[in-house]
């Protein structure tokens, strides 16, 4: 029985019952592979669910206001995700004539589609031959047949897709690419796979070398930097003072609490000293901590983050531009980053206005 054939019949039995997957609507697919990149599919299932109904065709999604997109999308993180899908949603619109496309060719011009991404639309929409190559596939692929080489250098790619596209049934592609993503992620983990009862086990190079743990390989990538955010909830009456990142700094455009930035962590009486805290709070400020230190981390920097309330408005010497007041409700409606929804999710009551 060939590696395909394996692979499907494994996928009828053990596959996961993901709702995109019960459809050919290449919008629909495109939502759910945009949602699914850097993310669990436990939580980006909710989000799936919201997108589809908020926006249940692309047309509606193309005319939406990006504001509610990102409020949509907050919680998930990487917003030029979102960003770049309503650019693609306003590109079907005007290229497309609104039917989104489902050949790869078509796909791939599409703000924020890859390689993968179009891959899959084209295969699962329309049964198009193209391989999908995803973290799975590569470690699948990787350990299936020893490749020694980097799964991220330039030849590394080019013998993994050329593999990927030699493995892939052309008769049944969709069925296929789901089915060796799903054996990717349940049972050839990246820690733990479930060797023991793996269909494979005989014909697997890593297995019988005793090298499942060291393949798929990688190169290492740059080192991160890591950043000291500040956060300063100061609260007047019934209203929170929020502010509104500018350009060329993560989280573009997104709502936060004034913040300072430090290049290390600082003590208290450090931060107090800091010359954007002197400019904008009164030297008898008082800070109240909120909980620990938050790490996040994004690609190639980690935040460190800690909040303070202050509660008395008058220790706010002056307003930077930009910093305004908003009701608790409107708060809701803002879109903000994963950094503070999350932080008002866990700790808003904490933050009690009149
Ligand atoms: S035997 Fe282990 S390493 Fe090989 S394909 Fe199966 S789960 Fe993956």
């Amino acid at each position: 029985m060939s590696f395909a054939v394996k692979l499907m019949n494994w996928y009828c039995e053990k596959g996961r019952d993901l709702p995109w997957r019960a459809t050919h609507d290449a919008y629909i697919i495109w939502l759910s592979e945009i949602i699914l990149q850097q993310t669990r599919v436990e939580q980006g299932m909710p989000y799936f669910h919201r997108f589809v109904e908020a926006f249940p065709i692309v047309t509606k999604f193309a005319e939406a206001d990006e504001e509610d997109i990102l409020r949509l999308w907050q919680g998930l993180g990487y917003y030029s995700r979102a960003r770049n899908m309503h650019k693609a949603a306003k590109m079907v619109v005007s290229d497309f004539q609104g039917m989104f496309p489902t050949a790869y060719e078509e796909a791939i011009r599409l703000p924020g589609v890859g390689e993968y991404t179009a891959a899959a639309i084209a295969s699962f929409s329309a049964n198009e031959p193209r391989a999908v190559v995803d973290g799975n596939v590569y470690r699948v692929l990787a350990r299936y047949f020893g490749v020694k080489e980097p799964i991220n250098s330039i030849q590394g790619k080019k013998t993994f897709a050329e593999i990927a596209h030699d493995m892939l049934d052309k008769r049944n592609p969709g069925i296929y690419n789901q089915a060796i993503m799903d054996f990717g992620a349940l049972q050839c983990k990246p820690k733990n796979p479930l060797c023991a009862d793996c269909i494979f086990r005989v014909e697997c190079v890593a297995f019988q070398e005793r090298r499942v743990d060291v393949l798929p390989v990688k190169l290492k990538g740059k080192v991160s930097r890591n950043r000291y955010f500040h956060y300063f909830i100061v609260v007047e009456d019934d209203k929170i003072l929020m502010s509104k990142r500018g350009q060329g700094d993560v989280w573009t455009n997104l709502y936060e609490f004034p913040m300072i930035e430090t290049a290390e962590d600082v003590s208290l009486s450090d931060l107090m000293a800091h010359a954007d805290f002197v400019q904008f709070f009164e030297e008898n400020a008082v800070l109240e901590a909120v909980g620990k230190q938050i790490k996040q981390v994004l690609s190639h920097q980690n935040i460190y983050a800690r909040f303070f309330i202050v509660r008395d408005p008058h220790a706010l010497k002056k307003k930077k531009k930009g910093w305004n007041y908003y009701f608790c409700e409107k708060i809701d409606k803002l879109a903000k980053h994963k950094l503070i929804f999350s932080f008002l999710e866990k700790n808003g009551h904490l933050i009690s206005v009149k």
